[in-house]
């Protein structure tokens, strides 16, 4: 991460100075003339960015810019001690969102969602369904950066996040959410409850269908439950299955 960055995070300024490339292609070239050492342009082509701001610029975000906006954000304090954001992964067009927790040691080295233990378990679920990484499905998590020591993450950083996963929602429109385990049950459903309490019923993410089941790295300790998220999975499909019927018959009727 940049000096900067770091000097900007220890005096609690963040999220407030950010470089935006249209405040930068607004600006006359010689605005550049006084740039500080190390070629960052000087001060006045940045604009300051508050949490308002950012969601909206956020929510406006497109594909091609996604992943490098996540990997320039500094918004919590969780980019001084990652090695590489983790923004998701996937086919853009699928039906299923998995999202999880946060990236863990391997996902942190790789910047990729579910590598690690927890990924193969969930790889195994997929293809216990028929289905792959990559094909119809997308996998993010709450978290795009790395908690260090793998501990659970803070309210605020969830708070600092949110803008991402709500952008990957509203572009991917997925035909269904699976959420694996209770941090992203309860962000997505924004209430506190055990994932044992919200499994088994259909809930709604902004109208879009949300099924809960065990997170994978859960699963791992407690094997017994593994059956339980089996019928999650199975009740996600029948699901989806039954919106999408749903559909063909509307578009049918037109
Ligand atoms: N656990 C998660 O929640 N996400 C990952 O990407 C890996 C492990």
């Amino acid at each position: 991460m940049p000096i900067r960055d770091e000097i900007l995070i220890e005096l609690g300024l963040v999220p407030t100075w950010r470089l935006r490339t249209r405040v930068l292609a607004d600006v006359a070239p010689d605005a550049f003339a006084a740039s500080e050492p190390g070629g960052l342009p000087a001060r006045r082509a940045e604009a300051p960015e508050d949490a308002e701001a950012r969601a909206t610029r956020i929510a406006t975000l497109e594909w091609r810019d996604f992943a490098a906006d996540v990997d320039a954000c500094v918004a919590c304090g969780l980019a001084r001690s990652r090695k590489k954001s983790v923004p998701g992964v996937g086919d853009p067009n699928a039906e299923w969102l998995l999202v999880g927790e946060a990236p863990g040691s391997e996902e942190d080295a790789k910047g990729e969602p579910f590598v690690g233990q927890a990924g193969k378990l969930l790889d195994n679920m997929l293809a216990a369904l028929g289905m792959k990484r990559g094909e119809n499905v997308y996998i993010a998590n709450v978290l795009k950066c790395r908690p260090p020591n793998n501990r659970t993450p803070e309210p605020r950083e969830i708070v600092a996040c949110r803008p991402y996963l709500d952008r990957q929602i509203m572009l991917l429109r997925p035909k269904l959410i699976l959420a694996l385990g209770k941090s992203a049950a309860t962000t997505l459903l924004d209430n506190d409850a055990t994932v044992a309490s919200l499994r088994g019923r259909l809930h709604r993410y902004r109208g879009v269908p949300l099924v809960v089941t065990y997170h994978p790295a859960y699963l791992l300790r407690n094997l017994p439950d593994k059956a339980k998220a089996w019928e999650d999975l199975l009740f996600a499909r029948r699901t989806l299955h039954g919106a999408a019927a749903a559909d063909d018959l509307v578009a049918g009727g037109r």
